[in-house]
């Protein structure tokens, strides 16, 4: 199972990296293929029309002459996404879960996951820093909860 590295900045500028677990879901970019149209070639839409003019173009185009690797997945048909049940199964882990689910909430920009690794399965998560500080004081204290919580049990 891959690990979810999420790293988080505080108002201080301050990085924090956490690993969380993970799992596989199929690819969005893709749906699962593997590869899509160059979007250079379909980005901006391709018309009807345009294909009405251009039978070759169109029986190119569906038969994946103009296919390139998924840029989100690179191929692997899958991509590596925070395993929220498992957070969920954990009080502390829940919590954190709300506090990352607040912050993508608070800004729909985090949902451009940057995938920093595929080949480790880690991306980074980037928290918005009006809702850094509170998340980056809520991680130490899920870090901090963890040995306690084993002894516990
Ligand atoms: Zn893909």
């Amino acid at each position: 199972m891959p690990t979810i590295s999420i790293t988080i900045e505080n108002d201080a500028g301050v990085e924090r990296e956490l690993k969380l677990p993970g799992h596989y879901e199929v690819c969005s970019g893709c749906e699962g293929e593997g590869k899509h149209v160059n979007p250079s070639v379909d980005e901006h839409g391709i018309t009807a029309e345009e294909f009405a003019e251009d039978p070759d173009f169109l029986e190119a185009y569906f038969s994946g002459v103009y296919d390139v690797e998924c840029h989100t997945c690179h191929g692997k048909r899958v991509v590596p996404q925070l395993d929220r049940d498992q957070l969920r199964m954990h009080r502390s882990g829940a919590r954190l879960l709300a506090r990352i689910e607040a912050a993508e909430r608070a800004n729909a920009e985090v949902d451009r996951i940057v995938f920093t690794s595929q080949a480790t399965g880690t991306h980074s998560l980037d928290i918005p820093s009006s809702t850094g500080e509170r998340v980056w004081a809520h991680l130490a204290g899920f870090i901090a909860n963890q040995p306690n919580r084993r002894s516990a049990a």
